[in-house]
């Protein structure tokens, strides 16, 4: 279960988080940062370091944020 940026990210792109990950898990898209669902180890250093409060934790994420899961997914099937 891993960490989801969400739609704050999108403008925002700070790269706070791509500091703090300590398995080098987060590549930035065209219009924000993505976490890679399946080397996130879940320690939620990330979510701490947001500026705009972007990240949670995949079973938090809001219902009108839920299809950023999908999106991170997707980015990285092509990435
Ligand atoms: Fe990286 Fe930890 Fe955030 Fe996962 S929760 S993306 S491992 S900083």
């Amino acid at each position: 279960m891993p960490y989801v940026i969400t739609s704050p990210c999108i403008g925002e792109k700070a790269g706070d988080c791509v500091e703090v990950c300590p398995v080098d898990c987060i590549a930035e898209g065209e219009d924000q940062f993505f976490i890679d669902p399946d080397l996130c180890i879940d320690c939620g250093a990330c979510e701490a370091a947001c500026p705009v409060s972007a990240i949670y934790y995949e079973e938090d994420v809001p219902e009108e944020e839920r299809s950023f899961i999908q999106k991170a997914i997707d980015f990285y099937k092509t990435y």
